[in-house]
């Protein structure tokens, strides 16, 4: 069913203000959205109130299905009559919905947030309880706060401050399993390719250079995980009467781990380019060391710049050793032995022609020909977003309004493999990241926290964006 051919929805196309009314109109805007903000906090209180982390193993399914119908019956409220909880092949349930304008020749935008959080991790280290909503020094804190109930809450106070005087066709997709990793919304876009199809996607999961500096995600890193199992004896020796002559499994995968990395920190898998230069805004060194709390007098890695090194260049982690602990080693000789890497990948790099590299570098590097098996577990595609196309104009001039300030480009070393998607399933689509999770907010870590002023901020862009897309296309 096309929503287009809906008649329902009453609009009234916005007349082009002039310059000195454009100025009243955002303050007025603005106004309003100050005064939505004690709606804003009550929801996220709610929001970050249900337990919605999508694994049953950790919390009942049911918080994930309260999280689902509490934005379905907002986007209801919102005038999306036809939203509805669909299910993903994963088992997870995507709010999918959408507001036709009446205009047949109006474009479409399509506005994404998830409302599953990570897992709270240890409670102990939480200053506050993590699904309790908690202002601390002018923040709120809670899971979620701001990946991604806080960009769901912004999303919806944008919509509430413009109203229906929007001239484009809306779409919402707000899914269940984003932090699971388990591909819901990614295998279920290609299948009903039709529902979600938009000329604009809004991808609200990242942030902000910092608190009121605005800033517009353009790179994403695609990643690349594999199981490297070295065997070299039958069983475990004694490390007196062998050791020296029999081949040691630990010390052999020690030493091929030891060569993913130089002497400066820089990833050095043979066949991967490691020499990038990012153009866009930099990482100052302080507030990465900051960010990142880096021990005093440790040093950064990488010959390049922080932004180098997040955003353009390939990065190796060894993320597990199985290997025995120390406590309750033998003095024994360690007949095989395992490690799971996650390698980071920049735009350009493709993960099989990263997976295949790394594969074959370690087999190149194994020493005293143990033996070497190599297990790839998953990957994900890097992204680069066009930054040359009317949505992506819009936003920049909508955030450059709301701040007052020019937005910068900003990387991000993580992946949402959902924009690839995006990107394969609608090739004419422009894609633009934004949103509330600006470096302070410490997501998937204890005390997520959002900053109000950005949620503020952030509605107040996108309710300009939403007012002036389709002009930018003109
Ligand atoms: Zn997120």
């Amino acid at each position: 069913m096309s929503e287009l051919a809906s008649e329902s929805t009453s609009h009234r196309l916005r007349a082009a203000p002039t310059e000195r009314s454009e100025g009243e109109h955002v303050e007025t805007l603005r106004a309003r959205i100050a005064a939505l903000m004690p709606t804003a906090r009550e929801e996220l209180s709610e929001l970050v109130a249900i337990q919605s982390v999508a694994d049953p193993r950790q919390f009942p399914p049911q918080e994930c299905v309260r999280a689902a119908e509490w934005v379905a019956d907002r986007f209801a409220g919102l005038g999306f009559d036809d939203v509805r909880l669909a299910e993903t092949p994963d088992g997870s349930s995507a709010v999918i919905g959408s507001r036709p304008c009446g205009d047949r020749d109006a474009p479409t935008v399509l506005l994404y947030a998830h409302y599953d959080v990570q897992p709270p991790l240890g409670e102990e280290a939480w200053r506050t309880p993590p699904f309790r909503l908690a202002e601390v020094d002018g923040r709120w804190y809670g899971r979620g706060a701001a990946d991604c109930k806080g960009n769901i809450v912004m999303h919806l106070t944008a919509l509430r401050v413009v109203g229906h005087e929007v001239p484009v066709n809306l779409k919402v997709v707000v899914e269940g399993s984003e932090e699971q990793g388990t591909g819901g919304l990614e295998a279920f876009v290609p299948e009903h390719a039709d529902l979600l199809r938009a000329d604009a996607i809004v991808v609200a999961d990242t942030g902000n250079a910092a608190v009121g500096h605005p800033g517009i995600t353009v790179s994403l890193r695609g990643a690349v995980n594999l199981v490297v199992t070295v065997e070299a004896l039958a069983s475990e020796l004694h490390s007196g009467i062998y050791g020296g002559a029999a081949p040691d499994a630990l010390a052999a995968l020690v030493a091929m781990l030891a060569t993913l990395r130089d002497e400066r920190g820089n990833t050095t898998v043979h066949g991967l380019r490691g020499a990038e230069v990012w153009t866009g805004a930099p990482y100052p060194p302080e507030q990465f060391r900051r960010d990142a709390s880096v021990l005093d007098g440790v040093s950064l890695l990488g010959d390049g710049t922080v932004a180098d090194m997040l955003w353009t260049r390939p990065a190796i982690t060894i993320v597990g050793i199985d290997c025995p602990p120390v406590i309750g080693s033998a003095t024994a000789i360690v007949p095989r032995a395992r490690a799971r890497l996650n390698l980071r990948i920049p735009p350009g790099v493709t993960p099989e022609h990263a997976s295949a590299a790394l594969v074959d570098h370690l087999h190149r590097v194994a020493p005293w020909q143990a033996r070497v098996t190599v297990d790839v577990e998953a990957s994900g595609q890097a992204f680069r977003a066009a930054t040359d196309g009317p949505a992506y104009r819009a936003m920049a001039a909508a955030m450059q309004t709301a701040y007052g300030r020019p937005i910068v480009e900003l990387g991000q070393g993580g992946s949402i493999p959902l924009c690839s998607v995006f990107a394969t399933t609608y090739p004419r689509a422009e894609i633009t990241l934004i949103g509330v999770e600006e470096p302070l907010t410490a997501i998937h870590a204890p005390n997520e926290s959002v900053s109000p002023a950005e949620i503020a901020d952030m509605a107040l862009a996108e309710a300009l964006f939403l007012q002036n897309y389709s002009k930018a296309r003109a």
